[in-house]
């Protein structure tokens, strides 16, 4: 019977998508917070390619997540919950590389959305020298002119990667108040404008509980780890280290809809 091979053949291919995709989980309430590393086209040897996001699928995320109402915000506005809009969104580069100007500023510019790039302090200006070129060919990272340049725009603003992207827990007190404090100390005073927003190196750190209170310690306001999930509304610095959803190269838009609206689009 034609009709039942059809029907087997559909229910499969809905078993396979709903292992693929979340779409049967329910809603959650709580803030998207994209991450972002590069956008732009990956280059051959990179092993990272998953972490280039095409320039027309950013521009498209963008525009979906204004025409759901979302409203972007500066990272560290979350640190101040009482004076966010109703339906704030985040959108987060870590490591300030090159094409987060060349690539994506002109369409954040385009669309007038705000974003927030967690920078290296110690590597601006030169390349992302703490990766092992093996794994990603080095990148040249932001300089203090061109990050000057985009904040003057109004949109764009920066938090702190440390000062040269280390794992946090590697390190005794003296060289992780340094990777704190000195970040934040060289972005406030190259940039004149205080900074209250941090995001740890691989996310290394984040359930740490003497890392993350050297974070306090050294001013921030809130902390940015790479766990999987939405922000929660009302986010307290108890709650623990805000949550991110991590955009792929190879996501589709459907992956894109169930993340900021379930924390997730895959198993
Ligand atoms: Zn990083």
């Amino acid at each position: 019977m034609t009709a039942g091979w059809l029907g087997l053949a559909a229910a499969a291919a809905a078993a396979g998508a709903s292992a693929r995709w979340n779409w049967w989980r329910p809603r959650l309430p709580g803030i998207p917070v994209l991450m972002y590393h590069r956008v732009g086209t990956p280059p051959a040897a990179s092993r990272l390619k998953k972490l280039w996001v095409a320039p027309a699928d950013f521009k498209l995320q963008l525009q979906r997540l204004l025409a759901l109402g979302y409203e972007p915000v500066a990272a560290e506005r979350l640190g101040e919950p009482d004076s966010l809009p109703p339906k704030p969104a985040v959108v987060t580069f870590d490591d300030g590389t090159a094409d987060n100007l060349e690539a994506a500023f002109p369409i954040l510019t385009s669309l007038g959305v705000k974003a927030t790039i967690f920078l290296v302090a110690g590597w601006m200006g030169r390349r992302n020298g703490w990766e092992d070129p093996a794994d990603e060919p080095w990148q040249r990272t932001l300089s203090w002119d061109e990050a000057r340049a985009m904040q003057a725009g109004g949109l764009v603003s920066f938090g702190s990667h440390t000062m040269t992207h280390p794992d946090l827990r590697a390190l005794d007190e003296e060289a992780l108040a340094w990777e704190l404090s000195e970040s934040k100390r060289r972005i406030e005073s190259e940039l004149g404008r205080r900074t209250g927003a941090f995001a740890y190196p691989y996310g290394a750190g984040a359930y740490d509980a003497r890392v993350r209170s050297a974070v306090r310690a050294a001013g921030y306001l809130c902390d940015f780890g790479v766990k999987q999930g939405l922000a929660p509304d009302g986010w307290r610095p108890e709650a623990g280290p805000l949550k991110r959803l991590l955009v792929r190269r190879d996501d589709w838009m459907l992956d894109f809809e169930l993340n900021i609206s379930r924390g997730k689009a895959r198993l």
